[in-house]
């Protein structure tokens, strides 16, 4: 098995046009500023005030009583599931969510829960889907503890769960007893979107982050909010696995520069999305799904070219595609403009044209 990613060779083109994730923002010079300003404590001790002033910051924006700054996203839904659940225990979550998909069976290996996959269409279900998942109450039966959904549904193709369908999978699971954990990797990208609040999308789950290393462009960082309790808790997880952090106010700065100044231009990254989706859809036989955000899916095997083989043609001329659940995904961000839309586009016209 190999685990560790090729480093990039000599031969291979540099990348001009970064449509493999909106992870590969690099931090501006304007962010940058900002960090080499910040006032910094011992995070670990609680005594960091740029950290206090984004979970305070974090905690207003999404209605929550307090946050915690952890190092990743994915070690937001670690220590979420941690602390809500204890080993043995069910988690209901999309087939399609990253605990499942992309957190190396983290919750598995970490918490020993068991995870209940939901299907539906675009990473979304309902109400009843989650009725219909209710176990029995017996000896036999695992005991189901956590609700989780994902905002947006990255594998899903970006996509928004409408705030009344949020609170209809919330309501069946609070009238089990369940608690609620909302990923909001992409929460900004949802409200931008839709604009719903991030207070009102997160208003029925008891704990939901937000990353800052997508859309928003910061280098590192995501941000957990809940009850006072909740996160105490999640404090405790957060030591164990080496989560507790030093200086950590000049990565906060990054996170604090992103909240003023890269959430209203998520509309662009969603404008740029649209844009690639109209160009590919116009061409025969591409498969295109409809972006609501800033991830744009796509299969051209129907054109005559597979996913992969795209992948790799369009690298070699400098612009970088990532394949995600079986098709091409290419991710719109604040690296990306509208001209270099239409010249990837221009570049897959022509070896769809070859083929
Ligand atoms: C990226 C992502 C994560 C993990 O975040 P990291 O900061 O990369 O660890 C979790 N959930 C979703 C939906 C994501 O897209």
């Amino acid at each position: 098995m190999v685990y560790t990613p090729a480093r990039p060779s000599k031969g291979v083109p540099a990348i001009r046009i970064n449509l493999y994730s909106d992870t590969q923002t690099r931090p501006t010079p304007a962010m940058r500023e900002a960090m080499s300003r910040a006032e910094v404590g011992d995070e670990q001790a609680g005594n960091d005030p740029t950290v206090h002033a984004l979970c305070d910051r974090v905690a207003a924006l999404l209605g929550k009583e307090t946050a915690v700054f952890l190092p990743s996203g994915t070690m937001c839904n670690v220590v979420a599931i941690l602390t809500h659940c204890r080993a043995g225990e069910e988690v209901i979550a999309h087939e399609t969510s990253h605990i499942l998909t992309s957190e190396g069976a983290a919750h598995a290996a970490f918490t020993g829960v068991q995870i209940l996959q939901l299907r539906g269409a675009r990473g979304l279900f309902t109400g009843e889907d989650v009725r219909a998942a209710i176990r029995p109450r017996t000896r036999y039966a695992p005991t189901q503890r956590l609700l989780e959904v994902e905002q947006t549904a990255n594998i899903g193709g970006g996509t928004v769960w409408p705030l009344a369908q949020l609170n209809a999978v919330a309501a069946v699971a609070r009238g089990e007893g369940w608690s609620t954990h909302m990923d909001g990797a992409r929460l900004m990208n949802a409200c931008v979107a839709s604009g719903v609040a991030a207070k009102e999308m997160a208003a029925s789950f008891d704990s939901v982050w937000i990353d800052f290393t997508k859309g928003l462009g910061a280098p590192l960082g995501a941000v957990l909010a809940g009850s006072a309790a909740f996160i105490d808790d999640a404090w405790r997880w957060k030591q164990r696995l080496g989560g507790s952090m030093r200086q950590a106010g000049i990565c906060a700065a990054a996170c604090l520069y992103a909240l003023d100044h890269n959430v209203d231009r998520l509309a662009e990254d969603h404008r740029n999305a649209k844009a690639l989706a109209r160009g590919l859809r116009q061409m025969p036989n591409v498969a295109v799904e409809e972006p609501e955000t800033n991830l744009v899916f796509f299969d051209p095997a129907g054109a005559g070219l597979p996913a992969p083989e795209l992948i790799r043609r369009l690298r070699l001329q400098g612009v970088h595609l990532s394949l995600l659940g079986g098709r091409v995904r290419a991710c719109t961000h604040l690296d990306v403009t509208e001209a270099m839309i239409e010249e990837a586009l221009g570049l897959i016209r022509r070896e769809l044209a070859a083929v």
